[in-house]
C-alpha cells in the first residue's frame, strides 16, 4: 500500500503556506466548531481540525466498505427488532453496568406498555480500521458501529473542497479531482424527512435533543439546513426542556412547547454524563411516545459493544438474517476478533491472553464518545482487578488493529503545523427507515475520514483525538 505525500511532508516553508491557506479554506467552507472556552456560544468560533493532505486509502476497501452498509443497517434493524436476542446478550453486563441497565430498563417499560412508534428511522455510522497484512496489503475490519448521535457528517461535506484547494495550489489538479465528493448531512437529512413525511402530520416538527454545551453545533445545523430546505421544521431542545414542556396526548402523540413532534432526533444521552435523573425520565417520556425516536432505546442498545461481541460468535449473524447467505459473508469479513468477558471459561482463557499479549487487544467498556477503552499497562491492569469479579461482565475485550503508519500534517487551532505519522478510521454513514415491518429506505450516504497521530490509542474528533481528512482513493 502506497503511504504518502513524500517530499511535499518535508518543505516545511511550503507546508506553512499550504497551511494559512488551507485554514482559511476551512473556515470559508464552513469546516467550524465552537472553541472549547465558549461552547454555548458561536460569537467566537473556529476550524475543527484537520489534516493538511487527504490520507490514501485503497479504493477496494472504500468499496467494500459501502457495500456492506446496507447489510450493517439491516443488522442493526433485526437485532433491534430481537427483544429476547437484546435481552439474552446484555443480561451479564447490565447486573454490573449501571449505565446500560438504565438504557435497558426503558426498554423493558416500553415493551410492557406496548412500542406506540410505527416508523423506525436508523442514522448510524459503522467505522473501520485497515489492518495491516504481512504481505503489505490491508484488510478491512470495523472498530465499532454507531447508532446514536452519530456525528461529523456535516464537516464531512465540506472538507473535499479544502483539500481539493490545497491540491490545486500545489498545481495538482488531476489529484485533486481525484477526492470524492461526499455529502453524508444531505442523506442523513433525507432519512429524517421520509420518517417525518410517513408519521404524516404536515405541521408536526423534528426534535433535536441537543446539549447545552455543543461544540459541534454547525455539524448539527448542517443537517437543519438541510430540512429546512423541505420545509421541515427543526426545534433543538434539551432533556430538560422535555421534563418541563413535553406531554403525550392520550394517543400517545408528544408534544413540544405545544407543537406536535414528528422525529426525535437525538444528539445527546449516549454518555452517563447526560443523564441526571430528571433527564431520564425525559428519555421516559420520549421513548413511550409515538414519535418517531433516531434512535429508539433498542436500537442504542443494539449498538453496544456486548451486541458487537456477540454477533461476532459463529452462526449468530445466520440467526439474525435467516436466508441472506452473502450478507452475512460481507458482513463477518469485516469481524475483529471479539471476546466475551462473562464469568467461566471463554472469558478465563481471553483474560489469560489479553494479559500475556497487552498488544494484541483493547479492553472496552459499555461507553461511546472515545476516551473509555483501556490499552497496554492500563488493560492489564484493569483484567488483574476484574479478572475474579463479576464486573468483568461488563467489559468486552477486542483485538487491536494495526494499521500501516503514514505521515501526514496535522492541522489544529492554536498549535503549530506538525508532521506526524498517522493512522486513519474510515466511517460510512447508513440510513435505513422502516413502517411496520416494511424496509421502505436503505442507503449508505456517505463517508467520514478521521486520522490521528499514532501515539494515540483512543480516538475520536471530539475528544481532541483524531482530525478531519479525505480519503485518497488508490
Ligand atoms: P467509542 O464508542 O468511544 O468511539 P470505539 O470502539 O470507537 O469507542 O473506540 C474509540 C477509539 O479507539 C477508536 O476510534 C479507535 O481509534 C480506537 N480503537 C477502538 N477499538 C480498536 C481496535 N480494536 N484496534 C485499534 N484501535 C481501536
Ligand atoms: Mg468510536
Amino acid at each position: 500500500m502506497a503511504t504518502g505525500w513524500g517530499s511535499l511532508l518535508q518543505d516545511e516553508q511550503q507546508l506553512e503556506e499550504l497551511a494559512r491557506q488551507a485554514v482559511d479554506r476551512a473556515l470559508a467552507e464552513g469546516v467550524l466548531l465552537r472553541t472549547s472556552q465558549e461552547p454555548s456560544s458561536s460569537d467566537v468560533v473556529s476550524y475543527a481540525p484537520f489534516t493538511l493532505f487527504p490520507s490514501l486509502v485503497p479504493s477496494a476497501l472504500l468499496e467494500q466498505a459501502y457495500a456492506v452498509q446496507m447489510d450493517f443497517n439491516l443488522l442493526v434493524d433485526a437485532v433491534s427488532q430481537n427483544a429476547a436476542f437484546l435481552e439474552q446478550t446484555l443480561s451479564s453486563t447490565i447486573k454490573r453496568d449501571n449505565f446500560t441497565a438504565h438504557l435497558f430498563d426503558i426498554h423493558k417499560q416500553v415493551l410492557k406498555e406496548g412500542i406506540a412508534q410505527t416508523v423506525f428511522l436508523g442514522l448510524n455510522r459503522s467505522d473501520y480500521m485497515f489492518q495491516r497484512n504481512a504481505d503489505g496489503s490491508a484488510t478491512l475490519k470495523q472498530i465499532e458501529i454507531n447508532t446514536i448521535s452519530a456525528s461529523f457528517g456535516g464537516l464531512a461535506s465540506r472538507t473535499p473542497a479544502v483539500h481539493r484547494h490545497v491540491l490545486n495550489v500545489l498545481g495538482k489538479t488531476k489529484e485533486a479531482a481525484k477526492i470524492l465528493s461526499n455529502n453524508p448531512s444531505k442523506g442523513l437529512a433525507m432519512g429524517i424527512a421520509k420518517a417525518w413525511e410517513l408519521y404524516g402530520s404536515a405541521n408536526a416538527r423534528v426534535l433535536l435533543i441537543a446539549q447545552e454545551k455543543e461544540r459541534n453545533i454547525f455539524d448539527q445545523r448542517a443537517i437543519e439546513n438541510e430540512l429546512l430546505a423541505r420545509n421541515i421544521h427543526v426545534i433543538r431542545r434539551k432533556f430538560e426542556d422535555v421534563s418541563e414542556k413535553g406531554s403525550l396526548d392520550q394517543d400517545r402523540r408528544l408534544f413540544m412547547d405545544g407543537q406536535e413532534v414528528a422525529v426525535v432526533y437525538f444528539r445527546d444521552g449516549y454518555m452517563p454524563s447526560h443523564y441526571s435523573l430528571q433527564n431520564w425520565g425525559a428519555r421516559l417520556l420520549l421513548e413511550r411516545s409515538c414519535a418517531v425516536k433516531c434512535p429508539d432505546i433498542a436500537t442504542q442498545l443494539a449498538g453496544t459493544k456486548k451486541v458487537q461481541q456477540e454477533l461476532s460468535r459463529s452462526g449468530m449473524l445466520e440467526v439474525l438474517l435467516p436466508g441472506q447467505p452473502e450478507a452475512v459473508a460481507r458482513l463477518r469479513a469485516t469481524f475483529a476478533g471479539l471476546y466475551s468477558l462473562d464469568m467461566g471459561e471463554e472469558g478465563d482463557q481471553a483474560i489469560t491472553e489479553a494479559i500475556a499479549a497487552p498488544s494484541c487487544f483493547v479492553l472496552k467498556p459499555q461507553r461511546e464518545g472515545g476516551g473509555n477503552n483501556l490499552y497496554g499497562e492500563e488493560m492489564v491492569q484493569a483484567l488483574e482487578r476484574l479478572k475474579d469479579s463479576e464486573e468483568r461482565a461488563s467489559y468486552i475485550l477486542m483485538e487491536k488493529i494495526e494499521p500501516e503508519p503514514f505521515g501526514n500534517c496535522l492541522l489544529r487551532p492554536g498549535s503549530p503545523a506538525r508532521v506526524v505519522q498517522c493512522i486513519s478510521e474510515l466511517g460510512i454513514f447508513g440510513v435505513y427507515v422502516r413502517q411496520g415491518k416494511t424496509l421502505v429506505m436503505n442507503k449508505h450516504v456517505g463517508h467520514l475520514l478521521r486520522t490521528k497521530a499514532i501515539e494515540h490509542a483512543d480516538g475520536g474528533v471530539a475528544a481532541g483525538v483524531a482530525v478531519l481528512d479525505n480519503p485518497y482513493p488508490v
